[in-house]
């Protein structure tokens, strides 16, 4: 009898804070999914890579809510999730690389032969101040549990470094965490191999996927497990009709590349080399994993009170890892994750909100991953949010009641004084901004700019900084003018022991 308590009081408690008009949130975010890896086309005609994947329930998605064609993120996970969960751009929470052990940075950036980076946060986010480089911000999900939500994250946590309070999303504002840590990929996608855990369920190293121990040695996919896990956990919420907001953050289809043995052989059978069947087959588990919580919400009759929020944290990856030829996965986009071309930032959104976003509806204006931490208080009815950090974010809802845009006017800005490693096309050091159709990216290493017009180019092939010198002029100014306002990070030149200079100075 004693285990009612809690739950009584819960139900009480409730009862009292929630108004019947809070929806449900899904926020459904796939970890390095590219703007191509889909049969739903975000392109103005649908591309072989359309054809070669599988992903009826996205397609399901996107016939019952939005589509944004120019929806964009970082280049790399840890700055795309500290944006989301604080509603900063990366140049001011200044997590702009991926993070994972405390007050380390990263060999290549250390070795690097031309640049000193920046003394950046790579221990990420913090809610609280006491931690040195990291970001000290009021975590999206503490707000939407002040305002009553269950808050339950599943999957890939990623926003702080081992051993900071970050790193555990129980810190942030979540009540429930299913297999969220530190780390950004998993040890293992099997449950046969524990996801990466010692056959004991103790962990082998860091990468070992956390808290599901009860699907160790079992034939199950680490994506399955998950929505499992998470349908439950949604169910407990729905049993004691609170409202929920479910961040379904997925560690595929990051590497690892390992089959999703539900969906491999067909792949095979269609003709792609073994890295990209695997490849293909993990994104379709994906999809899978979408469907079920979709018709789990059907099934419940919650469908019609559920915003489901589909989104990826950068660009597909094309520089390592893959089969075929490099830089060439996300066609007709240049390049992939880690760089500033489209490839590497553009991402695959869709938005159902029934009542209020149009079915079948597509929307172009353009949007950057901070715009979903105002958007989601926006749809949770939290007018007034009480944050410690000041937002860039800006809230696209305008967009999805198809009432105006909040693309016009407006610049988007990248910054990323760091390093990833592999070497391609826009990948380096660089800072970026977008205005209507033209981009400026301006690398620092050797201080060199590219500028493209999007509507044209799509795939950045004509470099037109030598020709239209007034728009470089009008951008690099624009763009200087954002990365000194917010005091942004630059590196230091080896060979002189200056700092890069701004793009316009
Ligand atoms: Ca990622």
């Amino acid at each position: 009898m004693q285990k009612y308590v809690p739950i009584l009081f819960l139900l009480l408690f409730f009862s009292c804070t929630v108004s019947r008009e809070q929806p449900n949130i899904i926020l459904f975010l796939v970890d390095d999914l590219g703007w191509q890896d889909t049969s739903v086309p975000f392109w103005s005609e649908k591309t072989p890579f359309n054809r070669r994947y599988h992903t009826p329930n996205m397609e399901r998605l996107a016939a019952q809510g939005m589509k944004f064609t120019q929806a964009y993120a970082t280049s790399v996970c840890s700055p795309t999730r500290v944006s989301l969960m604080t509603g900063m751009n990366a140049a001011r929470h200044r997590v702009t690389n991926w993070t994972l052990r405390k007050d380390e940075l990263k060999s290549m950036e250390i070795n690097h032969p031309d640049l000193i980076f920046p003394d950046w946060n790579v221990n990420g986010m913090s809610p609280d101040s006491s931690i040195a480089n990291a970001v000290y911000a009021t975590p999206l999900p503490k707000l939407l549990q002040q305002a009553g939500y269950l808050t339950i994250h599943a999957g890939k946590a990623h926003f702080g470094a081992i051993g900071t309070p970050g790193e555990n999303p129980l810190n942030l504002g979540f009540a429930i965490n299913i297999a969220g840590h530190a780390a950004g990929a998993p040890g293992s996608y099997y449950g046969t191999e524990n996801f990466g855990n010692h056959p004991d369920g103790s962990p082998k190293n860091v990468w070992s996927v956390p808290g599901l121990s009860e699907f160790h040695g079992q034939n199950i996919n680490l994506t399955e497990a998950l929505t499992q896990k998470a349908i439950s956990v949604m169910d407990s919420a729905v049993t004691f009709a609170q409202p929920f907001f479910l961040y379904m953050a997925h560690y595929t289809v990051h590497t690892p590349i390992m089959a999703d043995e539900r969906f491999f052989q067909k792949y095979i059978d269609s003709g792609l080399d073994t890295v990209e069947a695997r490849y293909a087959s993990m994104i379709e588990g994906m999809d899978k994993s979408l469907g079920d919580l979709m018709d789990y919400l059907e099934k419940r009759k919650l469908d019609d009170n559920t915003v489901i929020l589909f989104m990826s944290d950068n660009g597909g990856l094309s520089a390592v890892a893959r089969g075929g030829e490099k830089h060439t996965h996300n066609k007709p986009l240049s390049s992939g994750k880690g760089s500033a071309h489209e490839g590497g930032i553009r991402e695959p959104m869709i938005v159902k909100w029934p009542g209020t976003v149009k079915e079948g509806s597509i929307s172009h204006d353009y949007l950057i991953i901070e715009d979903f931490f105002p958007t989601l208080l926006d749809i949770a009815g939290i007018n007034n949010p009480q944050t410690v950090q000041s937002i860039d974010g800006i809230s696209f809802t305008p967009m999805l009641r198809q009432q105006a845009s909040t693309a016009t006017e407006r610049a988007l800005y990248w910054h990323f004084p760091n390093e990833w490693g592999p070497s391609g096309p826009g990948i380096g050091a660089s800072s970026t901004i977008r205005k209507d159709n033209w981009k400026l990216i301006y690398y620092h290493k050797d201080q060199r700019f590219e500028l493209f017009n999007l509507d044209a180019d799509i795939g950045e092939q004509k470099n037109l900084a030598n020709k239209e010198l007034e728009k470089l002029q009008e951008l690099a100014k624009s763009l200087t003018n954002y990365l000194k306002s917010i005091d942004a990070q630059m590196p230091i030149d080896k060979k002189n022991g200056k700092q890069i200079p701004y793009p316009f100075e």
